[in-house]
């Protein structure tokens, strides 16, 4: 029986609705600033059954949790799991958000009419996202179609992130995502943080300047670009 990552409440991991987390371990990424490498591992020894997720929604949490962030790793490597939990939750009468990094736009695809909020990662521009896979060469299309599957939903159904790495992103990185924007699309950059991560941080944190800069760029393409602590 699978186990999955829990956590009961949060303020900020939907927009606008107090929510529970699940967490699935697994994905076919390799970020070097990945904060969930041992997702898989902890899942394994201190994860819960659906069951107790299910009688925590039903019980104390129903009371005030309005909404349901799934999450990874990256879950839709598990596209039946991944149904089945959207449909269980949406019958719960529970609004659900699918984090993603877009590598699976059939599965978004799929979801489109269930899930009632995107978050999909902008790691880099579609070109170099074979840098984060051990070369695919196909993968920048692949985002892409997932990049315009988003596009196509109204502006309060998504959002897009962009992980500040030095690695992946800098101003004409930004500049070229820029492009893919609607005027009032939700854009979030984000800074890359190190805690618990061996990393030197000249190679992936920018100062503070140029993530200034990063967002001033990103504002010309977008009313919604703002910078997300
Ligand atoms: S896509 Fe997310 S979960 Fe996967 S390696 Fe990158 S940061 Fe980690």
């Amino acid at each position: 029986m699978r186990r999955y990552g829990f956590l009961k409440h949060s303020l900020v991991d939907y927009p606008g609705e107090v929510c529970s987390v699940v967490f699935m371990p697994g994905c076919n990424f390799h970020c070097a600033y990945c904060h969930n490498k041992n997702l898989s591992a902890s899942v394994r020894e201190t994860g819960v059954f659906l069951k107790d997720i299910v009688s925590h929604l039903k019980d104390a949490g129903r009371r005030f949790i309005t909404g349901v962030c799934i999450t990874g790793g990256e879950p839709t490597l598990y596209p039946e799991t991944l149904s089945y939990l959207v449909s269980l939750f949406k019958e719960m009468n529970l609004k659900v958000k699918l984090d993603t990094n877009g590598s699976h736009p059939d599965q978004i695809r799929l979801l489109l009419d269930q899930v009632d909020y995107f978050a999909m990662d902008l790691k880099t521009v579609p070109s170099r996202y074979a840098e984060l896979v051990n070369a695919c060469d196909t993968l920048g299309d692949t985002i892409e179609t997932s990049i315009h599957l988003l596009l196509s939903m109204p502006i309060h159904r998504y959002e897009f992130r962009t992980t500040l790495s030095w690695q992946y992103v800098d101003e004409h990185v930004v500049d070229t995502l820029g492009k893919y924007m609607h005027r009032d699309t939700y854009w979030y950059l984000q800074k890359c943080r190190l805690e618990n991560i061996k990393m030197d941080a000249k190679d992936v944190v920018a100062e503070h300047a140029r993530i200034l800069h990063c967002c001033q760029i990103a504002k010309r393409y977008t009313q919604h670009a703002c910078l997300r602590e």
